[in-house]
């Protein structure tokens, strides 16, 4: 988008390549506009195909857009043999699109990198804010360059994506930080050796309705407790009214200091969030997998399931490494007799009477075979287990629309 009296402007014709660039632009804003505006944390958006699914899209659109607004200045210097694309330029215009671009593609580096750079999470998901000075400064930039915005319903429309985009920012970061649920810690128990068990009581009313294999955004808030929001499973039933439990295992710096936090310590929910629930599907029977921590979603349709006296049969496989890494192995073993429960353990030791070595076509196959033919099955574990179980189950002949999975990652 060059304008007469920019440095880009030049008065012939540079060619297909040249001008292609316009509209890479232009796309390429159009989608970071759409990027924002899909925030998958605004439940109208996530409650109809779930977070994780709006979340995957919101990750491809910030691609395309990075993609097409890398393009932009490429083709025009391409186009026009000057291939100086950084760096100031006399036109401060033009500098506020290459601003735009290096703060969008830092958002977008760091989002797709931080893991193999071993940068904390939480590091991209602060960063992830400037993305709105991206685009007010591509606003900016697109709407003060070029011939392309002249028309009044094109500026219009400008206008609209960028409002809506600006709009729903602010509304994320000034009202839905006064929306949270307010909430208190009124118990923590060890559940395993690395494995704690926290027990949230609102601080006013009952608890607000969810369904069972949900999960929230957690905030804790006190003395020595990183100021973080991350996302855990609801384990506990609907059923419950005074208090939900959320079972966390200590992974990385925020849920190693888990197990240290007093009771009483004050928390903040945005909740509830996902679709990997039995509420959601018509089903004769279940079929449960889990893996680890992965019980969490689990166990709160399974308490769900005796809270209610359903009497549909199900039947669980868990796979965890050896006996003393068993979630909820008590409560587990007392369910009601509807309900199988099978442990699966990949370093048993010399007494385990039960199944042992890793998920696999024949432990499935051994465990709940009889079962994948008219059972609805719920998935959830570590992503590689999570993958490979979808692959096996397909294998053993289960249709995908009767595998439903989360994943614990976002
Ligand atoms: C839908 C969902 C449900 C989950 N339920 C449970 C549960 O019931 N119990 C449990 O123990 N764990 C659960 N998790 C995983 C839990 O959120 C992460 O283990 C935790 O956030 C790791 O934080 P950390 O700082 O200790 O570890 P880190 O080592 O810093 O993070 C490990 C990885 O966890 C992810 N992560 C970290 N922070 C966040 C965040 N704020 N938002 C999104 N992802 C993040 C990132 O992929 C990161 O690379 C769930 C995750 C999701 C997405």
């Amino acid at each position: 988008m060059a304008a007469a009296g920019d440095a880009l402007v030049v008065d012939r014709h540079h060619g297909s390549l040249y001008d292609l660039g316009p509209g890479a632009g232009l796309t390429g804003f159009a989608f970071s506009t759409l990027h924002a505006s899909l925030s998958p944390r605004i439940r109208v958006l996530s409650d109809p195909f779930g977070l994780d699914v709006v979340m995957q899209f919101h990750k491809e659109m910030a691609l395309v857009a990075a993609s097409l607004l890398t393009a932009h200045p490429v083709l025009f210097a391409l186009g026009s043999g000057t291939p100086r694309i950084f760096g100031l330029d006399t036109s401060w215009r033009v500098n506020l699109g290459k601003a735009a671009l290096l703060t969008l593609l830092l958002v977008v580096g760091l989002a797709l990198f931080h893991k193999r750079f071993r940068i904390d999470y939480w590091i991209p998901r602060n960063l992830h804010k400037i993305v709105a000075v991206a685009i007010v400064l591509g606003f900016l930039h697109s709407s003060s360059i070029g011939p392309d915005l002249r028309l009044p319903v094109l500026r219009a429309y400008w206008w609209a994506l960028f409002c809506v985009a600006i709009g729903i920012f602010l509304y994320r970061s000034a009202v839905v930080p006064f929306l949270r649920r307010r909430f208190v810690l009124s118990d923590l128990r060890q559940e395993t050796r690395d494995t704690w068990t926290l027990t949230l009581a609102p601080e006013s009313g009952p608890v607000f309705e969810y369904r069972p294999g949900q999960f929230l955004f957690l905030r804790l808030i006190g003395p020595g407790i990183r100021a973080e929001e991350h996302p855990f499973t609801i384990s506990s039933s609907p059923r419950r009214t005074d208090a939900i439990t959320v079972t966390i295992k200590e992974s990385g710096n925020y849920t190693r200091a888990i197990g240290r936090t007093p009771v009483g310590t004050r928390a903040r929910l945005e909740a509830p969030f996902g679709r990997f629930s039995l509420a959601y599907y018509a089903a004769p029977e279940f079929v449960f997998i889990a893996g680890g921590v992965g019980i969490t979603p689990v166990m709160s349709m399974l308490r769900y399931l005796r809270d209610t006296d359903d009497p549909r049969r199900a039947v669980l496989l868990y796979a965890c490494r050896a006996p003393e890494d068993i979630i909820f192995r008590e409560e587990l073993a007392a369910l009601p007799r509807r309900v199988d429960v099978l442990h699966l353990l990949s370093q048993p030791g010399p007494d385990w009477p039960g199944l042992s070595g890793r998920l696999s076509a024949s432990i499935l196959r051994e465990g709940v075979g009889d079962r994948l033919a008219r059972g609805v099955v719920f998935l959830c574990g570590p992503p590689p287990m999570v993958r490979q179980a979808r692959l096996d189950l397909r294998g053993l002949g289960v249709p995908a629309r009767r595998i439903h999975f989360e994943r614990f990652a976002l």
